[in-house]
């Protein structure tokens, strides 16, 4: 089972879907397309917070 980040859910208005085994791949990867597609350079403990919050298993 994976888990998965839908950037949607976010509140961005794009189709990327992050996904890996664990929590700490999941957020890694999202960390890194936030930083390539959106400009976001500074993830902050409330960011992490609210990208565990919306995990989902698949
Ligand atoms: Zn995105």
């Amino acid at each position: 089972m994976a888990k998965t980040i839908h950037c949607s859910d976010m509140g961005a208005d794009c189709a990327f879907v992050a996904r890996g085994e664990t929590l700490e791949e999941v957020l890694a990867i999202g960390a890194e397309h936030g930083k390539e597609v959106h400009g976001i350079t500074e993830i902050t403990p409330e960011m992490v917070e609210k990208v565990k919050s919306l995990i989902r298993d698949e």
